[in-house]
């Protein structure tokens, strides 16, 4: 007997953490929170390892046991659930990628690729943009030169170099460098300059087949996707390939911003959402409705 049955709607999240890296919850939370949602389907997508020390990324360490809980957790719920094994793992050129040795040699289903990093301070410390807003001021002030323009032109230069040497299958939170835009205003979303820079990189993904999510982390608490909503109807004009994703730190996030967003995205023309088919060992488009993906 497969569950839920095969003409049911459904989502399924492809983007979440767990206590492996920066997320609360052991991955089993996680999986029973999805069944308790309907969910046919779950990657769980903790964070890499990087080659320095962060708050948030998973210790190399700890990778075998992050993997062993995740097959026995595919077999032990196999009836109910797809779980797909997953990292979300930082662009950091010459350092970490999604075609990094130690990424391909975990065997995972997939991966988001996502960068976080956009430079390096003086005295050697990574730049994170993914960090407090008086973070991201010092690191235009002692990085960029105080030139904001110079940061999000190295951000998006840095995803269409993984884009074109290391595709992942999802590019995570393509326009993060814009969150700390909702505090303080640091640059014109509408600017043409800008605008280049973001279309010039999901037309790249969409050219290298990677499904570009809408994260939908932040939805919640500010209304704020990555990619904004501002690009939805641009993205369903050039058949971006879109999924959605929570990102979700705790099992209650697993769908949080799901229905809302979907209907921004229907609303926009997006007729397609990418889903994971284990047959086929891919992504492919399907149709969805408002509460639901159509399986
Ligand atoms: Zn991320
Ligand atoms: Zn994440």
């Amino acid at each position: 007997m497969t569950y839920p049955p095969e003409s049911s709607r459904s989502w399924a999240n492809y983007h979440g953490h767990s206590f492996f890296c920066d997320g609360n919850g052991n991955p089993e939370e996680y999986v029973n929170k999805a069944i308790d949602l309907g969910m046919k389907t779950l990657g769980i997508s903790s964070h890499a390892p990087v080659p320095f020390e962060t708050d948030w990324n998973m210790l190399s360490k700890k990778v075998p046991d992050y993997l062993k809980t995740l097959m026995n957790l595919k077999d032990e719920y196999k009836e109910q659930i797809t779980l797909l094994s997953a990292m979300e793992v930082d662009y950091i050129p010459g350092a970490m990628g999604p075609r990094n040795p130690q990424i391909i040699g975990a065997g995972l289903d997939y991966v988001v690729g996502s960068v976080h990093f956009a430079g390096t301070f003086p005295e050697g410390t990574p730049f994170s943009i993914d960090d407090s807003t008086s973070w991201f001021v010092k690191g235009i002030e002692e990085i960029f030169e105080g030139d904001i323009k110079k940061l999000v032109k190295k951000y998006f230069e840095l995803q269409r170099e993984m884009l074109e040497h290391q595709p992942p299958q999802i590019i995570g939170h393509v326009d993060k460098v814009r969150m700390h835009n909702r505090n303080r205003f640091f640059f014109d979303e509408t600017s043409d300059w800008y605008l280049e820079e973001i279309r010039s990189t999901l037309k790249l993904a969409a050219e290298k087949e990677v499904v570009v999510e809408v994260n939908t982390k932040y939805f919640d608490t500010a209304e704020q996707t990555f990619p904004s909503k501002n690009h939805f109807n641009w993205m369903a004009e050039n058949n971006i390939p879109i999924t959605i994703n929570s990102d979700a730190h705790n099992p209650e996030d697993l769908l949080s911003g799901f229905y809302e967003v979907a209907e921004l995205l229907q609303n926009a023309g997006v007729n397609h959402l990418f889903q994971y088919k284990k047959k086929e060992g891919r992504f492919i488009p399907m149709p969805y409705e408002k509460d639901g993906v159509v399986w």
